[in-house]
């Protein structure tokens, strides 16, 4: 029988109300192992009431106590790692180790926002004018929510909220409905950690929830991950309703591959960017963009069986490349992309579409695709995949490959390989996506450095953690002070001057 999941709300788990329910899958059985409750607009507003009311005590607290939950909630993430990558890839389908990569980076935010207080100190000017000094304070926002994606559900929950609370913040988590045990998790632990009642919560839903969050008055930021048109969406809505507005879209990251490139390392990293998680990733490499045609068929000599010896397996099985996808929706639509592939005329030198794993039929499993010749022109180019299928798009020279990115809608990651610093520099320079790769295929920045891609990848124009993240989930507030010790002006009708 599936476990029925509960919504985090004031500090405990709390049965949901409204009879509706998200089937969580275990996609490597093709099972559904939990119920995940879809909350009312009710609901949602018992858990912004919740944090509303929690705020002023977390915001009058001194940052080093906020700092020294997050170092607790860090052991505490530490000590539960192997269970929640577990966890994780049994809702996900992701691999264990990859899991684990997906809590780390959580928790290198979670590290970052350990050292906040020195980023939330302000500026002074002794003396700006007779008897005025001058200075600035960061403040934080109030009641503010975080709306994620199915696929880095540890990562990117504690991208929003390790800053936001260690910034004062009180946080709603609106993490995917498709699995939403890791956030969950993080919650508790988040409390057992000492975080008061009411900071973080957690509710599962769907668009009721989404809407209720971006509309609520009582909220003052949303940070949202997801999907291009949805992001559009959150960041249109939320800022007609007045509130601060981050979103994070989809993407199409390319890599560049230079004639005097190093074909065995690319030959490497496209398999582990392009492959790896199934493709799920917002940040894997799904087009490589070889220079000259020597260098595109040598690359495909090198890919072909590679690709074909992709191990696909169990998420929870060491020796799996990679595991299923995250549902037979998602399964099918990846699918159906590759078939449309072949109709526009690509080449699909390696077909994974009718993988089986023995013993896992109902298992949402496909093997890797691999297409040759992909023009500009195709759908299988312009828009994201999100599985295991990488493109393959020819061209003649360094100015036809760097126009590709930067005149691509999607501008997330991007990623060169060459010997030539020249080339390389020239091309991070150039090319107009937000995160550039060289020798590297999947740039993510560290969390102290800060996450976020350009034109249809994002919206808002301010990123994730890092500096960025303190300055989306602060306001700055500046104070002027005289203490005019016998000095008198009279009323002044022109705007005041320090001359
Ligand atoms: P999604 O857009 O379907 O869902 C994201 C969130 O939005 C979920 O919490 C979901 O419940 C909610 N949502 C879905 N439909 C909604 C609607 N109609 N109204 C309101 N809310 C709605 O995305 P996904 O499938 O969970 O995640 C994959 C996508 O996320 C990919 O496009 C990927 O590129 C993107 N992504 C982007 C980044 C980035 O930083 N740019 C990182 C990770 C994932």
């Amino acid at each position: 029988m599936p476990v029925e999941l509960n919504h985090f709300i004031g500090g405990r788990l709390v049965p949901g109300t409204s009879g509706r329910f998200q089937d969580v899958y275990d996609p490597t059985l093709g099972e559904v192992q939990a119920k995940a409750p879809l909350a009312t607009k009710a609901e949602v507003e018992a858990a912004i009431a919740n944090a509303q009311a929690a705020f002023p005590a977390w915001a009058a607290q001194n940052p080093q106590k906020r700092a020294r939950v997050m170092f607790k909630f860090k052991e505490l993430v530490e000590r539960d790692m192997d269970m929640m990558a577990v966890m994780l890839s049994k809702e996900h389908g992701k691999v264990v180790a990859d899991a684990k990569g997906d809590i780390q980076r959580g928790l290198e935010v979670i590290e970052f926002a350990c050292g906040i207080p020195h980023l939330l100190k302000g500026e002074f000017t002794e003396g700006a004018g007779p008897g005025i000094d001058m200075y600035s304070m960061r403040q934080p926002l109030g009641v503010v929510a975080g709306i994620t994606p199915f696929n880095f559900p540890a990562m990117i929950p504690m991208w929003m909220f390790g800053v936001a609370i260690a910034c004062g913040n009180t946080f709603i988590c609106k993490p995917s409905e498709k699995d939403p045990s890791v956030p969950l998790h993080l919650a508790k632990l988040m409390m057992e950690a000492g975080a008061p009642e009411g900071v973080l919560n957690v509710v599962i839903g769907d668009k009721e929830a989404v809407d209720t969050l971006l509309t609520d008055p009582r909220i003052q930021a949303i940070s949202f991950v997801g999907s291009t048109n949805i992001a559009q969406y959150v960041y249109a809505t939320a800022a007609a309703n007045g509130k601060r507005v981050q979103a994070m879209g989809g993407a199409k990251n390319h890599m560049i591959v230079m004639p005097d490139a190093d074909l065995d390392q690319v030959a490497d990293a496209l398999i582990g960017a392009g492959y790896g998680s199934a493709g799920e990733r917002c940040m894997a490499i799904s087009v490589a963009v070889p220079v000259g045609k020597s260098t595109a068929d040598a690359l495909i000599e090198k890919l072909i069986p590679r690709v074909e010896s992709l191990k696909v397996g169990p998420s929870t099985d060491p020796s799996s490349d990679f595991g299923p996808m995250v549902s037979a929706e998602h399964l099918a639509k990846v699918k159906g992309y590759v078939d449309l592939g072949i109709k526009e005329g690509a080449a699909l030198k390696v077909d994974g579409r009718n993988f089986k794993l023995q013993g896992y039929e109902k298992g949402f499993f496909m093997s890797g695709c691999l297409f040759d010749n992909v023009t500009p022109d195709m759908k299988i180019y312009q828009d994201e995949i999100f599985g295991p299928v990488l493109s393959v798009v020819r061209t003649e020279s360094f100015e036809e490959a760097i126009r590709l990115p930067t005149e691509h809608p999607y501008g997330n990651g991007v990623a060169i390989y060459t010997r030539d610093g020249d080339a390389a520099r020239e091309f991070a320079s150039r090319v107009q996506v937000g995160m550039v790769g060289v020798n590297v295929p999947i740039p993510v920045p560290l969390a102290y450095h800060t996450f976020g891609g350009w034109k249809r990848s994002a919206f808002g124009g301010v990123n994730q953690h890092g500096p960025e993240g303190v300055r989306f989930f602060t306001q700055v507030k500046t104070i002027t002070s005289r203490w005019p010790t016998g000095i008198r002006s009279g009323a002044e009708f022109s705007i005041p001057t320090m001359r």
